[in-house]
């Protein structure tokens, strides 16, 4: 716990700051350096439900508060977390705002922000790795593929309600986006692919809902767009999970590095049929 960092000058942590920072998917190894230096420094750590608590025992010096919801209890209040975060500062303690994946990617890190900024509180932003990227090479689908996409849209399966994202142009989303990464999609996902079909995508077009991703209990249901939502159904998915749709996924019979780990070697090396190796053309 004591080994230093690479030297550099690691920004330091005042008192009466706010650092919103991201703590990656879920495996401890994808946070950032940045991210363990303020773990280090910090008097309170404020974390949330997808926070891998073994993350907080490089902050073993802190306080550590949860603001997320488990177990059935309600959701603490987002304005109250805010505000906390406000008196926490102005009592002089050296605030860390840990979230899951990337504070800006669908984590009200934003909001959190501006109410921060707006009481005068001084922050900084650490990135994290996000799952819509991270949880997804992990299970072997690269969200961008030269001969798949050149585009790939990240949105999210419900809005500010709870209901499906109404906002969404879904009929555009089916018909413009190549490869379709889904957070908070479980619930409206009959919604969704419905849609999508409607829209013009195939049936047969290959999803992966990757649940936990990069924590020990990753799992990866594959299936279609038209199959998908009976198949979280009788598989019993839990979130947290994200949805991938798109030919990407069919890279993950070449690319499922943590099946090959253990020995399960790849039958198709060419899932895309483009008959040539990559990086050859
Ligand atoms: N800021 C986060 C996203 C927060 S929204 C990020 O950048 O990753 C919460 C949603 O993120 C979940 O409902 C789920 O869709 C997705 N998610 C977060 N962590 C995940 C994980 N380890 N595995 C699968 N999905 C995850």
């Amino acid at each position: 716990m004591n080994t230093r960092l690479p030297s550099q000058d690691w920004p330091t942590l005042e008192p009466g700051w706010v650092w919103l920072c991201g703590a990656g998917p879920g495996d401890p190894g994808l946070l950032t350096l940045h991210a363990l230096n303020a773990l280090r420094q910090a008097d309170v750590v404020i974390y949330d439900a997808l926070v891998q608590e073994t993350i907080l025992d490089w902050a073993s010096q802190a306080e550590h508060i949860y603001a997320g919801k488990r177990g059935g209890k309600p959701s603490a209040n987002q304005r109250d977390i805010s505000l906390r975060l406000v008196d926490l500062a102005r009592a002089g303690k050296r605030v860390l705002r840990l979230k899951g994946g990337d504070p800006f990617v669908f984590g009200r890190g934003g909001e959190e922000a501006q109410t921060l900024v707006q009481h005068g509180i001084p922050i900084r932003i650490i990135p994290g790795i996000s799952a819509g990227i991270g949880g997804l090479a992990y299970a072997g689908i690269p969200v961008t593929h030269r001969d798949v996409n050149q585009s790939v849209t990240f949105v999210t399966g419900h809005d500010q309600s709870g209901n499906a994202t109404s906002s969404l142009n879904w009929a555009a989303i089916g018909k413009g986006s190549q490869v379709i990464v889904i957070y908070m999609g479980m619930k409206h996902i009959g919604q969704i692919s419905a849609s999508l079909i409607a829209a013009g995508r195939s049936i047969s077009e290959p999803v992966a809902v990757v649940t936990s991703a990069t924590t020990d209990q990753q799992n990866v249901l594959e299936t279609t767009l038209g199959t998908v939502e009976a198949d979280i159904l009788k598989a019993g998915v839990e979130p947290p999970s994200i949805i991938c749709i798109g030919q990407a996924v069919r890279m993950r019979d070449v690319l499922n590095w943590q099946a090959q780990a253990v020995g399960i070697m790849p039958t198709n090396l060419d899932p895309l049929g483009r008959g040539r190796p990559a990086e050859t053309a």
